[in-house]
Order: C-alpha cells, then structure tokens, then sequence
C-alpha cells in the first residue's frame, strides 16, 4: 500500500478532518501546535488553505485526496473490522517515517 498525500482543505467553519485524532478538529494554532508539529503524517499546509497529510489509506482514493468535506470525510474513515466484532476504527495508517 502506497502513502497518499490528503489535502485536507478548511470548511467555512475552519475546521478539517485529523487522521491521528480521528476526528473533526478547527485547523487553529492550538491544533497545529499540539499536534501537527510532531505529527508523522505532517506533509504542509495545503498553500496555507488547510494541511496536507500523508498516510496509507485502505480506501480506493486519488492521490492526491482533496477533502473539502470533514464530517464526510470523518465518516468515510469509519471502517468496521471483522475481529474483533464489536471494533470501529480509522482507515488511517501511519508508515514508518
Ligand atoms: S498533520 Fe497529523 S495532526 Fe495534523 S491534521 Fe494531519 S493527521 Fe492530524
């Protein structure tokens, strides 16, 4: 599986979807600060209209993978796993940097 590149573009409401968090978060200095900056998946920020992260992604997606819907997105993301039954978790992978 190869990394896509996921430019996660700002909604109206300046928010994006976070592959680490696994969630809709506002792109703020907070957000950017406390997790962007250390975060593996960091790649850019979009020409400064949101944040670029690369990861591999299970979805058959472009490359690159504009987002400009983050609750859509979010929702994507979701993947029920076979085992254990009752598990939801992301389709984000992160690949050793
Ligand atoms: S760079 Fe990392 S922390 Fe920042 S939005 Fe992307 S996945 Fe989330």
């Amino acid at each position: 599986m190869q990394p896509v590149q996921h430019r996660n573009l700002k909604d109206e409401n300046g928010r994006i979807y976070c592959c680490l968090r696994n969630k809709v978060v506002k792109l703020d200095e907070k957000q950017k600060g406390d997790f962007c900056r250390g975060c593996s998946m960091f790649a850019g920020d979009a020409d400064g209209q949101g944040v670029d992260c690369v990861w591999e992604d299970l979805r058959a997606v472009a490359d690159p993978h504009i987002v400009r819907d983050p609750a859509k997105e979010w929702m994507s993301n979701q993947m029920k796993h076979i085992w254990p039954p009752t598990d939801h978790l992301s389709t984000c992978m992160v690949y050793p940097s």
